[in-house]
């Protein structure tokens, strides 16, 4: 994308950036991770330091168009602040004469966040008069929020049509390692497919298959294919419907030229809560009719992590088991491992296999860990993002 910040001149402007400060919260308000925040810091800084007048604007929870008190964007600007070793000025409102008034009294270098966007239906609605209140508080805009780009609000949308709108960093590099995976990946491409349903990950599937040369499927989804090659698979996650997409999936990759590759032993126990003494790992074919599969097995694991370091590229989307108990956390970790150790590029998506890359303290060994859950899926989906489509249909402005 041509349209970053190298082709705008911020100085002594306010510029708006819609960032994706959606991070998780403790019960006590306190934020539980702060990774996203971290994400937008460079352009953030590049602003500043290029004398911009920085105005901040996020989403935060599901308040569901009405202010909610523990949803309020205030405890972001104290840790914004302790992140930028700067002053973060907070604004009890997002649009209307309190914003305007506190954008208005910024000066160069300096740093706004505003409240919560959602707090106001008229942002998820991506209405016309809002996306224009929001416009009304700057010079330039700038979309940063690669997390929210798979949504057409009035922050990521609209207001892209109303502002000379530009790219931040985030959203150039998040942009430049996705499209490297569907467009020019160094080969073998290995693609790593785990997660929960098989039915939420068809559109990846699907769409990177064409380019793969192995396919790995693990997590839950794993079960459904077992079940479309015969096995019986007792109390695993099974979706029924998709049983017969899964058949195809397999019958078509080889024409494709992707190898797709199965769990051949496979981690069960009685549930989730199940302890490590409870649980045994047998061949994917002998799955007892109580039983669950709740990982990928360990022979097959160590067989995964053989074809990674041989691969060009990884993208992987999907913990390979219920990474949340450590009992079942093997697999992700030896072939998280294993990809680190590698030289491939490696580029992961979704909210849960970086949860657990995080508790494995491996997020740095990969390329590109995206920031995105649903963004990441739609655009490896082969989808046109909405905010990232608004941003190329201002390619023009100078
Ligand atoms: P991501 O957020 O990385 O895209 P998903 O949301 O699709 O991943 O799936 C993550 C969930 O999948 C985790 O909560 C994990 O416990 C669950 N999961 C992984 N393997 C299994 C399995 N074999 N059976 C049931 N659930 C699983
Ligand atoms: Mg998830």
């Amino acid at each position: 994308m041509k349209a970053g910040l190298e082709g705008l001149n911020p100085e002594g402007k306010r510029v708006l950036v819609r960032v994706d400060f959606n991070v998780p919260l403790l019960e006590d308000g306190g934020i539980r991770d702060d990774s996203r925040m971290r994400a937008c810091l460079p352009t953030i800084q590049e602003l500043r330091s290029r004398s911009a007048r920085v105005i901040l604007a996020t989403h935060l929870g599901r308040p569901k168009g009405k202010p909610v008190e523990a949803l309020s964007t205030r405890p972001l600007a104290a840790r914004l602040c302790a992140l930028l070793g700067t002053e973060v000025s907070w604004c009890p409102e997002c649009v209307g004469p309190v914003a305007v008034a506190a954008a208005g009294a910024l000066r160069d270098g300096e740093v706004l966040l505003l409240e919560n966007l959602r707090f106001h239906p008229e942002e998820e609605a991506n209405e016309l008069g809002f996306a224009a209140q929001l416009a009304a508080l700057a010079d330039l805009y700038v979309n940063d929020a690669f997390g929210t780009a798979h949504r057409a609000h009035a922050s990521t949308e609209g207001v892209a049509h109303i502002l000379p709108a530009y790219a931040g960093r985030l959203m150039e590099r998040e942009l430049a390692a996705l499209s490297e995976i569907l467009e020019s990946p160094p080969r073998p491409l290995v693609a790593i497919m785990g997660g929960s349903k098989l039915s939420t990950k068809l559109g990846v599937i699907d769409h990177l298959l064409p380019g793969v040369q192995q396919l790995l499927l693990g997590g839950g989804m794993a079960a459904t294919f077992l079940v479309a090659e015969g096995a019986q698979v007792g109390r695993s996650l099974v979706e029924p419907d998709f049983v017969a997409r899964a058949t195809e999936i397999l019958d078509r990759a080889p024409s494709l030229g992707a190898e797709v590759h199965l769990p051949t032993d496979v981690v069960v126990a009685a549930g989730p809560e199940s302890t490590a003494a409870e649980a045994r790992s047998c061949p994917a074919g002998e799955v007892g009719a109580e039983e669950m599969i709740l990982d990928v097995g360990p022979a097959t694991a160590r067989r995964w992590s053989e074809l990674v370091q041989r691969a060009g590229t990884v993208v992987w989307n999907g913990p390979l088991g219920v990474y949340e108990n450590p009992a079942f956390a093997g697999a992700t970790r030896l072939v998280a491992a294993a990809v680190g150790e590698s030289s491939a590029v490696s580029v992961t998506g979704g909210g849960d296999l970086q949860a657990a890359l995080e508790s494995l303290g491996l997020v740095s060994k990969f390329t590109h860990v995206s920031t995105g859950g649903g963004a990441t899926l739609e655009f490896l989906e082969g989808r046109e993002l909405p905010g990232v489509a608004a941003l190329r249909e201002r390619l023009a402005v100078p």
